[in-house]
């Protein structure tokens, strides 16, 4: 990136600092494409995956069928988008998400490839497989999967695909579109011809080239490193009694932990852990002082009483041993004089 930065010349220009900074582009785009494995060409930029999933949605032909859980960026990319319920475990279920897109006459469906509030992994393959054949396309937000899960794009499926270095440890303000073989891409901005006529705006050569080496950073041993300290977290906290931890026996990315403390609001246990130096976030997002609910606990059917206690733990790259510990020191003595307020020392059955 510092290299980078340092280039005078655009990409665009025919000079001989512009194809400086052009062959370095394309060896980003090229290191990416190899860790997908796909055609460079299959590599769109763009500023990150909010505008990775509005551009996959401006390209349907017909409505769009789109998870419940999906981001906002996906839910809200085009009007009149229909919803595709999900099951109490998370899931979007394969053959009931086949029946109401052809129901619905949908030319696009969006479906997930993990979720970022309890790192559920939906069953792409089979969504992609039923939707082939009958002719729908399918779109993969795949912000929070890199460095979390194994995946390969052609292994998927699916048609379009969308990622956000910042999530990896690349610098934000910058993701990709990934577009399956013989897919052109309409363009959601125009004006320069930019990435083959897809993006137009002068590329970001630096962030660029972040993303390709955070990619390339990003190993096997990693995702095992984080599921264990994550695995030896959960453990320790599913000993109390009062505490719920969401999708815990079922598919997810390595690092995301949804865990409830019964009868606790999320936003007092964030506001504790963060005295005691822990960050963490409530699953419910918590806007002008009041917890809006969170639409992925909601669409797994979970009352709003137990939802509004859902904190999301979020490992990654710069967390060890040590902030397991601390986090699990701050958690036990938060738990301990939460639980001794009066009123509070009956709590909620753990149901989930
Ligand atoms: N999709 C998912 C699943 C996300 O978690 C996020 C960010 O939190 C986005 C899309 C949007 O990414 P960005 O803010 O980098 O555009």
């Amino acid at each position: 990136m510092v290299a980078a930065s340092e280039e005078v010349g655009n990409p665009s220009s025919v000079h001989g600092f512009g194809r400086r900074a052009r062959a370095r582009l394309e060896d980003a785009r090229e290191s990416i494409a190899e860790w997908l494995d796909v055609a460079p060409d299959r590599v769109t930029f763009v500023s990150g995956a909010t505008e990775a999933n509005n551009l996959a949605l401006a390209q349907a032909d017909g409505p769009v069928l789109a998870s419940a859980i999906e981001h906002p960026s996906v839910l809200e990319a085009v009007p009149g988008t229909l919803r595709l319920p999900v099951e109490a475990d998370g899931r979007v279920d394969p053959e009931r998400c086949e029946r109401l897109a052809a129901e619905t006459g949908c030319g696009l469906v969006a479906v997930m490839l993990a979720n970022n509030e309890t790192g559920i992994v939906q069953p792409v393959r089979e969504i992609a497989r039923r939707l082939r054949r009958r002719g729908i396309r399918l779109h993969v937000d795949a912000a929070q999967v890199p460095g979390r899960l194994e995946f390969a794009f052609a292994e998927l499926g699916a048609d379009y695909l969308a990622l956000s270095a910042h999530k990896f440890g690349g610098p934000p303000g910058i993701g990709a579109l990934v577009a399956g073989p013989g897919i052109e891409l309409r363009p959601l901005l125009r004006g320069g011809g930019q990435e083959r006529r897809s993006r137009a705006g002068t590329e970001n050569l630096p962030a660029a080239c972040g993303f390709a080496a955070a990619l390339r950073a990003i190993g096997r041993e990693e995702i095992r490193r984080i599921a264990e300290l994550r695995d030896r977290l959960e453990a320790a906290v599913a000993g109390y009694p009062d505490v719920v931890i969401i999708g815990r026996n079922r598919p997810r990315l390595a690092n995301t932990s949804c865990i409830l403390l019964a009868g606790i609001a999320a936003d007092l246990l964030v506001m504790r852990l963060d005295l005691e130096g822990v960050a963490v976030g409530a699953g419910a997002a918590c806007s002008s002082g009041k917890m809006a609910e969170s639409h992925v606990l909601a669409a797994m059917g979970l009352p709003r009483e137990i939802a509004s206690c859902a904190i999301r733990v979020s490992l990654g790259w710069t967390t060890g041993e040590a902030e397991i510990a601390a986090f699990l020191a701050a958690f036990r003595k938060i738990r301990g004089e939460l639980r001794d307020r009066p009123g509070l020392a009956n709590p909620a059955p753990a149901t989930t």
